[in-house]
């Protein structure tokens, strides 16, 4: 072997043993962890070698009694800011207005993209998310009239491409959350009652009007809502209890704290088994 071809040899089994930069880095070692917080040059290198997961927020801006009319947004934002690190997941810009139903659409404030346009517009952005290359991705979902055109659209993404999705709807899930932090029984969450004003406070208390419900009394505030069977536009209350007595809001920010906290941790654990399961597939594909 002459002088150069072992040069060469030796630089060749250096490159193949000293690992390359990203090797073992995750999300939390960067300087962002918000997508849009990156030149284009800077995210290509971080796709897929640091991480191929992302967490697109999605809500509305909608009336929601004395909660901020913002609580659709401000919810899945603060859950995808707690589970990130967890995931090893960027965070994408998040989607604020979505698909608000007729019975509140007309309170000031509330703003709705009409359904069509939003399932098209959500269908645009996870394309571009794909293309990107992100192959997992987790769409955290504040507001229930977007949950099927968003559905809808990663159906479609993922029938063209072959990404992996999850969507979650955060009171349709985790009730036991409920039961353990305020001792009430497992069930759906209503609309600016209890559950969701305790995800709101967690960011930040000053966004519930604690005058504005007193004002009002709080039995004025909620209702569970008419019976199946009768319409009413608009709705008869801007918060919806859950049931007869269940939901009013409890202003313990402690409580709220832990109540939040409980809910991210089950959201990131169903992702990261998600994830776990879809990798395990791929490999069979192989
Ligand atoms: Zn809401």
């Amino acid at each position: 072997m002459n002088k150069f071809k072992a040069i060469s040899a030796f630089l060749i089994i250096l490159f193949l043993t000293v690992p390359s930069f990203s090797q073992g880095k995750k999300v939390k070692d960067l300087k962002f962890h918000h997508m849009q917080n990156y030149c284009w040059m800077r995210l290509a290198t971080i796709i897929p070698e640091i991480t191929d997961r992302i967490i697109l927020p999605i809500g509305t801006v909608e009336a929601h009694g004395a909660v901020a009319i913002g609580a659709d947004n401000f919810i899945p934002n603060n859950l995808a800011e707690l589970i990130w690190d967890k995931c090893n997941a960027l965070i994408a810009p998040p989607i604020n207005h979505g698909f608000t139903g007729q019975s509140i659409s007309q309170f000031p404030g509330s703003i709705t993209v009409r359904e069509d346009i939003f399932e098209e517009y959500i269908y645009d952005v996870l394309k571009d998310l794909v293309r990107t290359g992100f192959k997992n991705i987790l769409i955290i979902n504040g507001h229930g009239g977007n949950t099927e055109p968003a559905k809808r659209a990663m159906g479609r993404v993922h029938t063209e491409t072959g990404a992996h999705f999850m969507i979650v709807d955060w009171w349709k899930i985790a009730f036991q959350t409920a039961t353990e932090v305020y001792g009430r029984k497992a069930t759906q969450s209503g609309h600016g009652d209890m559950e969701e004003a305790a995800l709101v406070m967690s960011y930040d208390p000053a966004l519930v009007d604690k005058e504005m419900y007193r004002k009002l009394g709080k039995d004025n505030v909620g209702k569970k809502g008419v019976e199946a069977g009768i319409s009413l536009l608009p709705s008869w209350a801007t918060t919806r209890y859950p049931d007869e007595g269940e939901g009013y809001l409890d202003f313990d920010i402690k409580k709220a704290k832990k109540y939040t906290l409980k809910k991210a941790d089950y959201i990131a654990n169903v992702f990261l088994e998600a994830v776990k399961r879809w990798e395990m597939m791929e490999a069979w594909k192989k």
